[in-house]
């Protein structure tokens, strides 16, 4: 780790070394994932820094969000009818030339990548270390559903056809990667774009979206609506001319959005309730970073987060793994990411219902190893907590909280412990760590999970490696994974597709 609090991630790193201060190359059409900002480089931390300071004063997308804000049921008629309007020729370019315009957008977000962390850091207390992975994921979705798109001109041999409206309602826990992945597949896949950024990150999708606007997506192809979340976004979502509805949010959302339109035709990952199972045969240091990077990265607000770690036979028994653990996370540095030291930052909004429960609240049986405590009077500062002795079937075992909260479960063995970590509704992210290729096969034919990782941590699903979806109440919708071959596919219209063979 460095004072910046930028770290090494496991995922190798082509064109390390780029210095930020300098004008970035434009990216070669050929697809590698992008590099984060090496804080080796003290041309970087000194250019961070420079990032940090702006963070508490910044207002940076504040006059775009307010041009982009739609508040009359006329204007937002407007917006669908002229984003369906504007698909036939933007749809009717072919996948290679539409990859040229995404290949421009991967250089224009690396262009806006300060303009892109101070937005993270200011509207949604993201930490650096946290945020700067993000822009690189971004610029990995736009260099691969480019490849993709050029790939389509030869799907079957039939003619791929895109629909004419995408809607993209993101989350505000990835308010750049996740706005960015799906809008740039649903232009790849030749279809005009509505997107409504959360509510809590509408400056983050701001600059997002005009990095693309700079590379040249065109402004009426790619739309910009701010709405509440009442009668207009109700609205929205409800209107039978949308074609896809790429959604990111919680299980409840997805099915909140089906309410207003049964026959909603919607992409969602939703929810997860993840565990990390380690077993004897582990390298436990490893299993210590994997679990407390995974639990509390961005204060464990990642559907991708590890909220359980499951304890197997004697690594439940011994005191070692809980010491290490309990070191480890009394250890980090909580703070507003403004501070250059800060390792985990607030929480979205002061902490309510259910995750001021899980903050303060054990079950029976429950003992704190860490107890979480507020540190400061805006209620989003949390020091992280680990609860010991959480039981099967307990509220805390099956419920997602969303905060810097782990617990910790125990099992006899590897069979029991993939039961426990099975047991949950959704089906997200799961871990495993275990050095034996024993364990290792029997968990990876057990494990339910849309992406199960072995000793790795189970957060930062890397595009193109990594395709990221849900499994069970993880996934509402069409199935089609994040990042990963077959998403650009399933967002075609087949039916037309057919008809026009
Ligand atoms: N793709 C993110 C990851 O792999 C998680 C996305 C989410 O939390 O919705 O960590």
């Amino acid at each position: 780790r460095t004072s910046l609090g930028l770290m090494f991630t496991d995922a190798p790193q082509p064109n390390r070394g780029q210095d930020r201060r300098a004008e970035p190359e434009p990216y070669p059409s050929e697809f590698a994932n992008a590099a984060d900002t090496d804080p080796a480089l003290p041309g970087n931390r000194e250019w961070a820094r420079a990032i940090l300071a702006r963070v508490p004063d910044s207002t940076l997308g504040d006059d775009l969000v307010e041009r982009h804000t739609v508040a009359h049921p006329r204007d937002l008629e407007d917006q669908i009818a002229g984003a369906v309007a504007a698909a036939p020729s933007w749809g009717a370019l072919t996948g290679a030339d539409r990859a040229e315009i995404l290949v421009r957008a991967a250089h224009s977000l690396e262009k806006h990548r300060g303009e892109l962390l101070e937005v993270m850091a200011s509207e949604c207390g993201k930490t650096l270390d946290q945020a700067d992975p993000e822009v690189t994921e971004a610029i990995d979705f736009a260099l691969h559903y480019a490849e993709l798109a050029r790939e389509l001109d030869e799907v079957d041999g039939a003619r791929f056809q895109p629909v004419k409206l995408t809607l993209a309602v993101p989350p505000w826990n990835f308010p750049v990667a996740i706005p960015a992945g799906s809008t740039l597949a649903a232009l790849a896949a030749g279809s005009s774009v509505i997107i409504k950024p959360a509510p809590q990150a509408r400056r983050c999708g701001a600059i997002m979206v005009k990095a693309l606007w700079e590379a040249g997506v065109p402004e009426d192809v790619l739309r910009l609506v701010n709405v509440g979340e009442d009668q207009l976004g109700r609205q929205l979502i409800a209107d039978e001319r949308v074609d896809r509805l790429i959604l990111t949010g919680a299980f409840e959302t997805a099915e909140l959005f089906r309410s207003f339109r049964p026959d909603l035709p919607l992409f969602a990952e939703t929810s997860g309730k993840n565990a990390i199972i380690v077993t004897p045969s582990a390298d436990l240091d490893l299993a210590v970073k994997d679990v407390v990077y995974s639990a509390f990265g961005h204060a464990g607000q990642k559907c991708s987060a590890a909220s359980l770690v499951i304890l197997v036979g004697s690594v439940a028994t011994s005191p070692r793994f809980r010491r290490q653990l309990l070191d480890a996370v009394r250890s980090l540095k909580v703070a507003w990411p403004s501070d250059p030291t800060a390792q985990m930052g607030p929480i979205i909004e002061p902490a309510q219902g259910k995750l001021l429960r899980g903050l303060t609240k054990l079950g029976p049986d429950e003992t704190w190893l860490v107890r979480p405590e507020q540190l400061d009077e805006t209620g989003r500062l949390w020091s992280p907590g680990v609860r010991d002795g959480v039981q099967p079937g307990s509220e805390y075992h099956l419920t997602e909280y969303f905060g810097p909260i782990l617990g910790i479960m125990t099992a006899e063995t590897l069979e029991e412990a993939i039961e426990l970590q099975n047991a949950v509704d959704y089906g997200l992210t799961a871990g495993l760590h275990s050095l034996d290729p024993a364990d290792i096969d029997l968990w990876l034919h057990k494990v339910q999970a849309g992406n199960a990782y072995v000793n790795r941590g189970i957060t930062g699903a890397i595009v193109r490696r990594q395709p990221f979806g849900g499994w069970k109440k993880s996934a509402v919708g069409a199935g089609a994974k994040a990042g990963g071959p077959n998403y650009l596919v399933a967002l075609g219209d087949w039916e037309r597709a057919e008809a026009a063979v």
